[in-house]
């Protein structure tokens, strides 16, 4: 149970790690090997993942979700990073839906949630352009209004779910004339949708398991019933306030992702011999190994301020900033130190490490760069 220790934790979150961590162990990680080759999950772990109430941890009862909060979702989230395994597209369906429940009329809840809840619908969220992705301002993508319905053009690119997919949320500008002022956010259900085109499965140096595409638009007709919020322009706004848990849900998983990073160095530098002993028994080994620990401990203490705050309510932008920075950081140091305890092994992909050491890199780029979670954070210094 990796948060055992956080003044949050509570008997019934422990119990939901435990049995989180059995579900991942039985129901993925068998698969994990299939997943690569295939380059997408099955939509069966989606479903299965419902049924355990797993997808939809924060979402209401009334909506068909299991009625807790963050602290639920921070539980599931460290313990999918546990995995080692990064194919399973969770945070962005999860992102998906924190987009619904906060900004949703109470007909797209009710439209949307429970078939989130379930995996029959399965969601990604559609930001990033060819041409523009730190600077969501600039996206080009169009929604017209005409008549009942939004008509789209454009593109996205790097869309995580982008194959399997059938629920997107898609930033669009409603006024190509304005810059942030002209971004709205649309829920998007591509299931039969004229118009709609995923390009092919990209081909990434990581998380190989996982789907990530471009998407094409040509005239999709979208009802404007499903514009996110009522009003139009709202779209910045809304992407602002989600990006704290969005931030903070990359450094929980980066923590998960360190602790099976050292358990399984420990394990392999115990059984690996080379001048008559056993690895470990290198005094650089051990320092080593106390350093990448001494670091996860740090990190998992700021962690664990961090979720207690946004369970609170009271995360701020440049502490989400904190996490996500500091976070992928150190993933990507404590990893980089297991792989060198493996020798040649650490570099082949056979290796759980050597997968982890990949995919830890776009820890870095995704979900707003360590360059702009900088920028970001200095804005509270001045
Ligand atoms: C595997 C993967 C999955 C992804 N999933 C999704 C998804 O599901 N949905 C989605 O919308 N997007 C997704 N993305 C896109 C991702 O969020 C963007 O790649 C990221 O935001 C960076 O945008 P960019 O690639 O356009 O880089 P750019 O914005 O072009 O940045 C290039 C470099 O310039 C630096 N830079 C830019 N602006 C500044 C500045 N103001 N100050 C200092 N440095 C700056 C950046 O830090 C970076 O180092 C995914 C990307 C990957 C690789």
């Amino acid at each position: 149970m990796i948060f055992k220790d956080a003044p949050w934790m509570t008997e019934e979150l422990s119990i939901l790690g435990d049995a989180t961590r059995k579900f991942f162990q039985a129901e993925l990680v068998p698969h994990v090997e299939r997943y690569h080759a295939e380059k997408q999950v099955d939509r069966a772990l989606w479903e299965k993942a419902g049924e355990y109430g797993i997808l939809a941890a924060s979402i209401p009862e009334e909506f068909g979700g299991a009625g807790g909060d963050l602290g639920h979702e921070s539980v599931i989230f460290a313990e999918l990073g546990y995995t080692g395994d990064m194919s399973f597209g969770l945070f962005v369906h999860n992102i998906a839906i924190h987009y619904v429940l906060a900004y949703g009329t109470e007909e797209q809840k009710q439209r949307w949630l429970p078939k989130l809840a379930s995996g029959e619908l399965i969601a990604g969220i559609a930001m990033t352009e060819p041409g523009t992705g730190s600077d969501l301002q600039a996206v080009r993508t169009t929604a017209v209004l005409d008549g009942e319905d939004y008509v789209i053009n454009g593109s996205k690119i790097f869309i995580s779910n982008g194959q399997i997919g059938n629920f997107f949320i898609l930033v669009v500008k409603t006024d190509a004339s304005q810059g942030a002022k002209g971004i709205s956010l649309l829920g998007v259900e591509t299931d039969g949708l004229e118009g709609f085109r995923r390009g092919k499965n990209l081909d990434k140096v990581g998380m190989t398991g996982q789907d990530t595409s471009e998407l094409f638009f040509d005239d999709m007709r979208v009802p404007a019933a499903n514009l996110l919020g009522d009003i139009e322009g709202q779209g910045f706004g809304q992407l602002m306030n989600q990006l704290a848990w969005e931030r903070l849900m990359l450094a929980i998983v980066g923590v998960g992702v360190s602790h099976k990073a050292i358990e399984e160095t420990v394990t392999y530098v115990r059984e690996r011999k080379a001048f008559g002993k056993s690895i470990i028994e290198f005094q650089n080994s051990r320092y080593k190994l106390a350093e990448c620990k001494a670091k996860l401990e740090l990190l998992q203490a700021y962690v664990e301020k961090c979720i207690g705050k946004i369970i609170r309510n009271e995360l701020t932008a440049d502490e989400a900033s904190i996490a996500k920075l500091t976070g992928s950081e150190i993933q990507g140091e404590i990893i980089d130190q297991c792989v060198q305890l493996h020798g040649g092994y650490g570099y082949m992909r056979e290796y759980l490490v050597a997968r982890m050491y990949a995919d830890a890199r776009v820890q870095r780029i995704y979900g707003g760069t360590s360059e702009i979670m900088k920028e970001l954070i200095s804005r509270s210094l001045i």
